[in-house]
């Protein structure tokens, strides 16, 4: 096998105990790549329709990248899938860290469980053996202290992925760590692992990952390098907000080259972002119904990026990453280090709660980290919940007397804690806030923000529709590492994909509002090439340095010998969806339902800050992208024809 895969997977029926291998034949890897592709063309078949998400029925899987381990850059993304229990539907999540190649080092491009073990137990590969262990001294530990016992016990070179107590007590807005915290946090798959009762996968293996042509991706990966490693200097971190205050007066948009985004990303990390999304319009405030003007730059400069670097002690690479987003920082207080703060969790946490003491934001990511709770839909739920305390919904005696006012920093540690031990009213909000306000009532469903139950990431459509659309049209909602006005920018897929849209280098602002065929074919194209890279283990901030830059589609071909077109890969990614569409009508959903709440789509407008008036046509943009894969446009399903046509 000399094509980047490894042709086999490991299915585990936890409550039987058995573990077999399956292969898996080549035509499969090309139609659907491995990773998600690969999953969804097992999960489809294989998770019956009225499977509880929470029950025996449901599998659970741990995938690897067609590119992970073979010499291509960025590559060491995996990804866990299974039935949603937030949603309902196909549920996924991505995580970076030194997991992914631990899959395929123990011979297997994806690990499944199905069933459900009768006491906790985890799985243990080495040297080629899986065997289930008990898991009973680590269950109820965080996920930090529990890898570390694991890595003592196994005194190897192991790599774990692990669920915390969040998990374990069936929060469905939990998710699986590894690497000390870092999560795979979306659709509420740690949930679907503690009902399993399987606390951590431990791996240890030395397969070797045999490839087509492997001095052709070295060639590939040095010339990708040097893009990477072209870095100017840069601003200083409290100028950051004045750059966003800059775009969001413009009456033009400069179309953004991606390489500025890898210089931001490369000196600060995400938390570049953290004040210029707020005064550009980007990062959504006061549970969505702020704006910057409420969040300014007084409040705002306490998350300055500098605040984040200056403690950074170390810089984090994912596997194979030059690049390195990450960072390991010192922290006072209940913990001495944490990875640093995502912008997702600063602005989560900070902005949407008003919160601006920064020393609560390090403790909280280090706190959700350690509980394996997704920081998004904890700091959104959060933000919900303050609402209703402020519209007399929740009362000081619901909240065993925590103050819940905006910005109370103390008040949000207490309430994240309740919810992580589901304890009084952190047992009504640890399932997020769709279900929250369903068991609140009192009309407190008009403050959730969320698309199909999942709340909404820290990109506001009133300022990128693209984000509106690709919130309501994932198969996994809520999403924002799926697509934008501002992602096709910086994919530059037209230098690449024959027939795309080239974006100018200025356009005026007004027209990112318009709503058309071209931003149909934009948004169906920014879909179908993100599951081209997770079934090929990219990291999309990589992806972000534009297609001639980053050589996604030749490496591909060079691991595998296929020799693929870009289009021919497109087809691939826009088999995937309609697969991941299709699971989702299978298990009964109503794609029309995955819209997002009116309040995010500017309905009613926003009074005043950098949306103001601003409203989405959300329905028309979600037919024009159905409309571009085929799928009714009225209902979202993927006919027999489509189904057909791309031979699924
Ligand atoms: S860019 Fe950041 S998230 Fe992506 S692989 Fe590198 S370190 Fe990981």
């Amino acid at each position: 096998m000399d094509k980047g895969y490894m042709g086999k997977i490991l299915m585990v029926d936890l409550t039987a105990g058995d573990i077999k291998e399956e292969i898996v034949p080549d035509d499969v890897y090309e139609k659907y790549l491995s990773g998600m592709g690969l999953a969804a063309s097992l999960l489809y078949n294989r998770i019956p329709a009225d499977a509880d998400p929470l029950g025996p029925d449901n599998i659970l899987g741990f995938v690897s990248g067609l590119l992970t381990g073979t010499g291509s850059l960025f590559a060491g993304r995996w990804m866990v899938v299974g039935k949603s229990p937030l949603t309902g539907g196909w549920g996924d999540a991505n995580c970076g860290g030194n997991f992914s190649p631990a899959i395929k080092r123990c011979g297997y491009d994806g690990i499944f469980f199905r069933g459900i073990s009768d006491k906790p137990v985890y799985l243990h590969i080495k040297n080629g053996k899986a065997r289930l262990r008990d898991a009973s001294h680590i269950w109820g530990m965080d996920t930090v202290e529990a890898e570390r016992m694991l890595l003592e016990e196994t005194a190897g070179n192991a790599r774990v992925a692990l669920i915390g107590p969040s998990g374990e007590k069936i929060s469905l807005i939990s998710g699986i760590s590894n690497d000390r915290g870092r999560m795979a946090a979306r659709s509420g798959l740690g949930a679907v692992m503690g009902s399993k009762m399987l606390k951590a996968l431990v791996l240890e293996g030395a397969k070797r990952i045999s490839v087509h042509n492997r001095e052709e991706i070295k060639k590939l990966s040095r010339k990708c390098n040097k893009w990477v490693q072209f870095q100017p200097p840069f601003i200083p971190g409290s100028m950051t907000s004045y750059v966003g205050a800059l775009m969001r007066v413009m009456p033009t948009v400069l179309a953004q080259d991606g390489m500025l985004y890898k210089i931001l990303l490369r000196k600060w990390g995400t938390v570049s972002m953290n004040q210029m999304s707020v005064e550009m319009g980007d990062a959504p405030i006061k549970n969505w119904k702020g704006n910057n003007t409420d969040f300014g730059r007084k409040k705002s400069i306490s998350t300055n990026p500098g605040v984040f670097t200056d403690c950074e002690m170390i810089k984090y690479h994912c596997y194979s990453c030059p690049l390195g987003c990450g960072g390991i920082c010192s922290m006072t207080g209940k913990y001495n280090e944490t990875h640093k703060p995502e912008y997702e969790t600063v602005l989560a946490l900070g902005g949407l709660c008003m919160n601006e003491d920064v020393d609560s934001l390090f403790e909280l990511n280090e706190t959700l980290n350690r509980a394996g709770m997704d920081t998004i839909s904890a700091g959104a739920t959060a933000a919900f919940a303050i609402e209703c305390y402020e519209e007399g919904i929740l009362t000081k005696e619901d909240t065993d007397g925590i103050e819940l006012t905006w910005g109370n920093s103390s008040a949000i540690i207490a309430l994240i804690d309740k919810m992580i031990n589901r304890e009084g009213i952190g047992d009504i909000l640890a399932d997020g806030s769709k279900i929250a306000a369903r068991k609140l009532g009192k009309g407190s469903e008009r403050f959730t923000v969320h698309a199909g139950g999942q709340e909404l990431a820290m990109h506001d459509g009133r300022n990128d529709p693209g984000f509106a659309l690709h919130y309501s049209v994932e198969p996994a909602p809520g999403r924002h590492t799926i697509g934008s006005g501002l992602y096709y920018e910086m994919f530059q897929l037209w230098k690449k994909v024959k027939g795309l849209p080239k974006v100018g280098p200025l356009y005026f602002k007004g027209t990112k509002y318009v709503v058309n065929e071209e931003k149909a074919v934009i948004g169906a194209a920014c879909s179908k090439f993100i599951n081209v890279l997770n079934g090929a283990g990219l990291c999309l901030f990589g992806s972000f340095l534009g297609s001639k830059r980053i050589p996604t589609f030749d490496w591909l071909n060079a691991a595998t010998g296929w020799n693929k077109t870009p289009e021919e890969y497109m087809e691939i990614g826009e088999r995937v969806q309609t697969l991941r569409q299709a699971f989702n009508i299978k298990h009964g959903i109503e794609p029309k339902d995955f819209k997002i709440s009116d309040r995010a789509a500017g309905r009613p407008p926003l009074s005043g800050g950098a949306n103001k008036g601003r409203a989405v046509d959300v329905d028309t943009m979600i037919e024009g992208y159905w409309g571009q894969f085929g799928w009714d446009i009225r209902t979202g399903k993927p006919g027999a024809e489509c189904m057909e046509r791309l031979g699924i």
